[in-house]
């Protein structure tokens, strides 16, 4: 099915450098799949080390008078951008959904996330505030400017083609860094229509540079930028092991790092919580994107008093979601990214199976819709032998185990080296404050589902990574602080 954009030239099929589309130097190309259908529909370069060379020197070059650039002149294009992409919305949604997989109007949804984050940061720009120290000495003065850092590499996912690369992309900007960024294999196309807005919107040449490679080819590519001095800064979203490589690697070079990895969060339902609210809200923390989220409820814990009133809540709602292609108005699941990750979700299944778990809704593959479709799943007796309870599934399966008190609960919940999100559904206060300090998370639904948000600091802790992205601390990441002491003013003077 041919993909019909009102701007057609947003379809990108080459990578952008310098101010320049143009080809890998190696002359390589991959193609882009739907998951879906399985079938190609565009392909883009390959990039290998000479691009990314070419990519920091680009950028190396262009950030002597960008961050030049008052901070006002930053902000404004970064406004049109905002503007663009929210303008562009049902095309940035189109690429989405053909690339990734996810419903229509998720991805649109997903593109005014990403633009959130571009207004937000629009704004930020021009409130990057350094301080005034009063001197603990007579005659002099000391205060603190902050500073862009440099050359920052982005490397993002493939869930979330828009927002995770314009939630970098947008900060570092507006801090007066330049960039060089890699989309996932999967889904560059929405990372270079997003670009192609940026330069519209007049983002000057070879401050931000994006290559697109394979998978074979993405430690290459990322392995010049590690290793260049000249990139000081690495932001990272995507897997723990990976984003541990990366930490390890750009050692050398003692990079700043922000590195946003893989969750494996509780979702806690207490026997005073309003059920339905607690079903509705594990609906939309779980099943949104087909359960490829990094915040996703991976591990539900009921208290045995609701449990089983909690689960027929659950299974009904789960039972009437419907799956399809993007291409389906109706459908509210889309395909799974590829057959790995159909096949993680199998295997996850599948052991719990064997180790007790029940399966109460789904539980299977979907192949009349295609090879990398999975039904909703419901799983009950679940407990932490599983391997669905040890690492993320990344797809539609929710795993209820029972607890019997606060304690075990919050132990549990804490029993994973993880640290990204976690969600808690009681109506006792004292609960609620017990729990907002007991839970290791870097970020804490409570009675809330939907907890991302371009104001809030968003990031995890222990092996979910460190830095933040959003709010005002996002734009921290992407400046350091100059400390300035003029001494020799004389007595009285600060
Ligand atoms: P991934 O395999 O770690 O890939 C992420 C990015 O790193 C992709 O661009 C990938 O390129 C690249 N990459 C892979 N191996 C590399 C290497 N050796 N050197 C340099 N770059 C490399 O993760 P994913 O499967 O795409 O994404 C899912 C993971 O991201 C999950 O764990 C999820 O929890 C996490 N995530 C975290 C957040 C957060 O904010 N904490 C948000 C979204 C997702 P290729 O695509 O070519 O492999």
């Amino acid at each position: 099915m041919p993909l019909t954009l009102q701007r057609p030239d947003l379809l990108l099929s080459s990578h952008y450098i310098d101010g320049h589309w143009c080809e890998a130097v190696g002359g390589s190309r991959y193609d882009i799949e739907d998951p879906a259908r399985e079938q190609a529909f565009a392909s883009v370069p390959d990039a290998d080390a000479r691009d990314a060379q070419a990519a920091v020197d680009a950028a190396h070059a262009a950030l002597p008078a960008w961050r030049a650039l008052p901070a006002r002149d930053r902000s404004r294009i970064l406004a049109r951008w905002n503007t663009l992409l929210l303008e562009h919305r049902q095309d940035l949604g189109r690429l989405i959904s053909r690339e990734q997989g996810k419903p229509l109007a998720e991805a649109v949804g997903e593109v005014l996330y990403a633009a959130s984050y571009v207004e937000w940061f629009a704004a930020e720009a021009v409130r990057a505030y350094g301080e005034v120290i009063p001197a603990p000495v007579d005659g002099r003065r000391m205060t603190a400017v902050r500073e862009p850092v440099g050359v920052v590499a982005a490397i993002t996912p493939w869930n979330f083609p828009a927002a995770m690369i314009a939630r970098k992309i947008a900060p570092a900007l507006a801090a007066g860094c330049t960039l060089v960024a890699k989309p996932a294999e999967d889904t560059p196309l929405t990372a270079l229509a997003l670009v192609a807005l940026a330069e519209e919107a007049g983002v000057p040449a070879g401050v931000l540079n994006l290559v697109t490679a394979s998978r074979a080819n993405a430690a290459a590519v990322v392995d010049v930028w590690l290793r260049d001095m000249r990139v000081r800064k690495l932001t990272f979203t995507g897997s723990t092991p990976v984003g541990q490589h990366l930490a390890r690697e750009s050692a050398t070079t003692l990079k700043k790092l922000s590195l946003e990895l893989g969750g494996n969060a509780p979702f806690l339902v207490f026997e005073d919580a309003d059920l339905d609210a607690a079903a509705d809200g594990l609906m939309a923390a779980k099943f949104r994107n087909a359960g490829q989220t990094c915040v996703c409820p991976n591990r539900i814990l009921v208290h045995e008093a609701v449990h089983d009133a909690f689960v027929e809540r659950l299974v009904a709602r789960v039972s009437a979601l419907r799956v399809g292609p993007a291409s389906d108005p109706q459908a509210q699941l889309g395909p799974l990214i590829n057959r790995r990750a159909v096949e993680k979700v199998e295997r996850h299944v599948r052991d719990a199976v064997a180790k007790g778990a029940r399966i109460m809704a789904g539980g299977s593959p979907l192949p009349a819709l295609g090879a990398n479709f999975f039904q909703p799943t419901v799983l009950v007796d679940v407990d932490g032998r599983m391997e669905l309870s040890c690492e993320e599934t990344f797809g539609p399966v929710a795993a209820v185990s029972r607890f019997a008190d606060e304690a075990q609960a919050v132990a549990e919940a804490n029993a994973t080296p993880y640290g990204l999100a976690a969600y808690f559904y009681t109506r006792d206060v004292r609960r609620i404050a017990r729990l907002s300090a007991a839970l290791e998370a870097g970020m804490i639904g409570i009675n809330e589902g939907a907890i991302s948000s371009e104001a809030a600091p968003f990031g995890g802790i222990k092996a979910s990574g460190y830095g933040r992205e959003g709010s005002r601390h996002g734009l921290d990441e992407y400046m350091h602080s100059k400390y300035l002491c003029q001494g020799e003013l004389g007595p009285g003077q600060d």
